[in-house]
């Protein structure tokens, strides 16, 4: 079973599994690759001056992977409470396990939807639907989370990325039962 399930691997999915994976968690990362950063052109993420879409994902899930996450060419198609945990059915058949679940879907809430999880309408421009989160990314399914587009955020890639992030750490945090940091040292 995994601890920390991420269904979405845009900048706020693949930035939560890099967190997730890091601290040491168990950390699945399903992605169906139809999200919107591919196509964009990048002058506005804090530390990079430019990069295109393409490479800012790949980039992203090459650092989540390098952590341990296992990334997987998916589509989720339900997701399922079962006792403690949740099942994650894909679209290939695959069924996986976890216990905490991030939603990281950017425009799409269909998933949430069918799980129980509450939506509301959207603030942002063209984001019509998204997922109600509290301003730790819960929902209100105990053990789903949201973050990124679809929990409502401003749509723009270091925000979501940012996002992502947040939303790990509480998790994390709540696993672990104390509040978790991730601080490196600068190598000499
Ligand atoms: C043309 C364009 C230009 C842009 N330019 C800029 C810019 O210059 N600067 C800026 O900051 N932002 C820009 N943005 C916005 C930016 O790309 C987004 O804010 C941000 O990348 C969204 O990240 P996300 O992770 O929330 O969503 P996404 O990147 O959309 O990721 C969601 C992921 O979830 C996956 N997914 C969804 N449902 C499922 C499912 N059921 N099973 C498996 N996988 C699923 C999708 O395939 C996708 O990979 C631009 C967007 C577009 C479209």
């Amino acid at each position: 079973m995994y601890e920390i399930a991420v269904i979405g691997a845009g900048p706020a999915g693949a930035s939560a599994a890099l967190f997730a994976a890091k601290a040491g968690k168990k950390t699945l990362l399903i992605d169906n690759d139809q999200g919107m950063t591919r196509r964009g052109w990048y002058e506005n993420y804090y530390g990079i001056a430019e990069i295109g879409g393409p490479e800012l994902v790949e980039t992203g899930h090459k650092q989540a992977m390098k952590f341990g996450a296992e990334l997987v060419a998916e589509q989720a198609v339900n997701l399922v409470p079962s006792g403690a945990s949740f099942m994650i059915e894909s679209e290939s058949g695959i069924t996986y396990e976890a216990k905490h679940v991030i939603l990281a879907t950017g425009v799409l809430t269909d998933l949430a939807a069918k799980a129980g999880v509450e939506t509301k309408d959207g603030s942002e421009p063209r984001i019509k639907t998204v997922v109600a989160v509290n301003t730790e990314g819960k929902t209100n399914v105990p053990g789903i989370w949201a973050a990124g587009t679809v929990a409502g955020v401003s749509v723009h890639a270091i925000i979501t990325a940012g996002d992502g992030a947040k939303v790990a750490i509480n998790v994390i945090s709540e696993l672990n039962g104390a509040r978790y940091v991730d601080h490196d040292v600068l190598k000499s």
